[in-house]
């Protein structure tokens, strides 16, 4: 890769509009800053980043994003603590997947530098929009997609990696109720589950749309070939307690290597909780249901932290989870969350 970075230019918004927002009332993902971080790949290199203006983007109706799905994208957080300083978890592993998945989707590799300095530049500019408030942190979305034209159906000559901001509350409101799925697949071995691309969500709306319309929040992913493996949620990995032991499923081709989960991983396994990282069948889970040993199920990724499962529910049948005192979920969340916000030590060395 031959690109070198210049200094990034910064161009700044006329006028604010962060008077306009309620912070105490922030929902997930609808709310952007003033400004946002724009990055040209153009005749194999990738130009300096820029800082501009938060607007709509012009690409060639010919775009091949709008043809060939070419875009990935990554979810992360900054958080503000008490003395207003800003910390990011663990953002060189969302750079190191980013490029991960611009490998499977044939999109040119961004370079750390590019990345970081872009991101680290955009949130000093930002800095006021950073939310201090108990559950809320500003939301991070880099992406990257082939903006280069032409109908031929081979990758583009042009892209875009960019980052924009959203402050953000809440992702789930309360417990989430979840539907095993057993008709649609997410991915396949062989395919591009574990990357973090446009279609793989796309091709999700529609059979979470069934599991809502049933009265569920989200949908289970299992495996798709014989749909007994449990696999993760629509933006979650998930982990099942058993008795005393946490389990979740090893990653693989069709599973996204969340940060949450191998951090979480790590927290259980530093407490003292017995853990274990292998196939979980839908089977074992419903005798574990059914005989009281099944005590906690959550989701865990950036945007929905941790988030307890009150139900599943599997051929027509939903099983109930115990509400428990001091659960293991609670725990890891406040473990978790204390290291994002700087409120303890981080003896990961996660915080930046
Ligand atoms: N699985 C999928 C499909 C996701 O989109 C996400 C969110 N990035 C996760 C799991 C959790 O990953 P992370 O903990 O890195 O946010």
């Amino acid at each position: 890769m031959n690109s070198t970075m210049q200094k990034i230019s910064i161009e700044k918004v006329k006028e604010s509009k962060i008077d306009q927002v309620d912070f105490n009332n922030l929902a997930f993902g609808s709310v952007f800053t003033d400004h946002m971080l724009v990055c040209d790949y153009k005749n194999g290199a990738w130009e300096t980043p820029k800082v501009v203006p938060y607007q709509p983007i012009s690409l060639d109706p010919s775009a091949k994003i709008f043809h060939y799905g070419q875009s990935i994208f990554e979810g992360m957080k900054a958080y503000k603590d008490t003395d207003e300083k800003v910390w990011l978890f663990r953002p060189l592993d969302n750079h190191k997947r980013l490029n991960i998945s611009a490998k499977r989707m044939s999109i040119p590799e961004i370079p750390e530098e590019f990345f970081m300095e872009g991101l680290k530049t955009l949130l000093e500019v930002e800095d006021k929009w950073i939310p201090q408030t108990e559950g809320s942190s500003m939301y991070i979305r880099p992406f990257m997609f082939a903006s280069g034209n032409g109908f031929h159906a081979s990758p583009a000559n042009a892209y875009k990696f960019m980052i924009c901001l959203a402050p953000s509350g809440a992702y789930f409101s309360g417990k989430v109720k979840v539907l095993i799925e057993e008709k649609y697949s997410r991915s396949a071995n062989g395919g591009v589950g574990y990357a973090k691309t446009g279609g793989n969500y796309a091709g999700q709306f529609y059979p979470t749309q069934l599991a809502v319309e049933k009265g569920y929040n989200q949908v289970i992913w299992t495996d798709d070939h014989s749909h007994e493996y449990i696999e993760e949620a629509g933006a979650m990995n998930i982990f099942i307690r058993i008795n005393d032991t946490l389990i979740t499923g090893p990653t693989s081709d069709r599973i996204l290597d969340g940060i949450t989960r191998k951090s979480i991983l790590q927290l259980a396994e530093k407490k003292g909780i017995a853990t274990e990282v292998r196939k979980i069948t839908v089977t074992e889970v419903v005798e574990a249901a059914k005989n009281g040993s099944l005590k906690e199920m959550f989701g865990a990724g950036t945007a929905a932290v941790v988030s307890p499962i009150s139900a599943f529910g599997y051929r027509d049948v939903d099983y109930d989870l115990p509400e428990l005192e001091d659960s293991y979920a609670s725990q890891i969340k406040k473990d978790i969350t204390d290291i994002q916000y700087n409120r303890s030590e981080d003896p990961f060395g996660w915080r930046v």
